[in-house]
């Protein structure tokens, strides 16, 4: 189990949440024998640059560490019980047995990469934090019946190569199929649901993960549902082809854009509303910081391998 990157912000703005390990998608490695990749990019590495295309170079290029946020792991534990909550028969999908699958989770977590004790205090924090997770965990069964559901899938990797050569890949969190096929993916949020304004940041990921499922499955997603277990709040969306087309060029797009900044050199800050949540303000010329010197380049030949998703 790693820490991922599940945007558990702790407010209505979508946190860039701290990546301290890397994301599963970078962990599980593409079979591209023989295959003339262009590269590989994941939707939170693509929402990176979108955000802020010196945040994409820190995290991707320069690969600096970030600190555990209670956040984070709170995001990734709860993931990880709705994730094991559908290993049990179906009616004994109960609040009180997630309840106590948290602490087992936590555990595990904390024997995988103990740095992850450094979310709490010496003396304090730890019951406070997993009374949160509690309240999110209970927030979860006032959205959905687990017992009445079957999921086809629970933390699926997915991949697919574009016509374009460029290889989409990530995690998702699950997939529903109905009787008469219809898909249905389904991504948990630990933290609040977004306004207005960041609706389309979050319906993104969606799509990228829908234009995935459709290239690898042949069938456009009937339902993309994304589950606030910050505030109970569940947002809805259905795709169309013209949607995860335009949503294959945004993608190549902001990989162009990627590729420009490598090139160049000019991984530009985006200040926002989301530096509040950057670990590496210190460091940031829009906060009076100087950036590292860049690390070496790979050279051409082993780029495919090495570009950061
Ligand atoms: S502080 Fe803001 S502008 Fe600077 S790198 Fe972080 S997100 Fe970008």
């Amino acid at each position: 189990m790693s820490v991922e990157q599940q945007s558990p912000a702790p407010s209505p703005v979508p946190s860039p949440a701290p990546s301290p390990a890397p994301s599963p998608a970078e962990r599980v490695s593409t079979p591209v024998d023989g295959v003339d990749v262009l590269g590989a990019l994941s939707p939170s590495r693509a929402g990176d640059f979108m955000t802020c295309p010196l945040l994409y170079r820190f995290r991707t290029v320069d690969k600096l560490p970030e600190p555990y946020s209670a956040d984070a792991v709170r995001g990734t534990v709860v993931h990880k019980v709705l994730e094991e909550l559908f290993d049990l028969p179906a009616p004994e999908r109960t609040p009180e047995q997630a309840r106590g699958m948290l602490v087992p989770a936590w555990e595990q977590l904390l024997a995988d990469a103990p740095e992850v004790a450094q979310i709490h205090g010496p003396d304090a924090g730890y019951d406070a934090w997993l009374r949160s997770c509690e309240a999110v965990l209970e927030r979860y069964f006032t959205l959905e019946d687990p017992t009445r559901l079957e999921p086809a899938e629970r933390e699926l990797y997915v991949e697919t190569l574009l016509d374009s050569k460029l290889l989409l890949r990530g995690f998702v969190d699950r997939i529903d199929i109905a009787p008469d096929g219809a898909i249905r993916v389904v991504d948990y949020k630990t933290g609040r649901s977004p306004g207005e304004f960041f609706e389309g940041k979050a319906l993104f990921q969606m799509k990228f993960y829908a234009l995935v499922v459709w290239r690898l499955r042949g069938r456009i997603p009937a339902m993309l549902q994304l589950v606030y277990l910050g505030n109970g709040e569940m947002l809805r969306y259905v795709p169309d082809e013209a949607d995860l087309l335009a949503t294959e060029r945004k993608v190549e797009a902001i990989w162009r854009a990627i590729r420009h900044a490598e090139e160049s050199g000019d991984w530009r800050p985006n200040p926002g509303r989301l530096c509040d949540w950057c670990a590496h303000q210190a460091i940031c010329p829009a906060y009076g910081g100087t950036p590292p010197p860049l690390p070496e380049r790979e050279p051409a030949a082993a780029e495919p391998a090495a570009l950061p998703q």
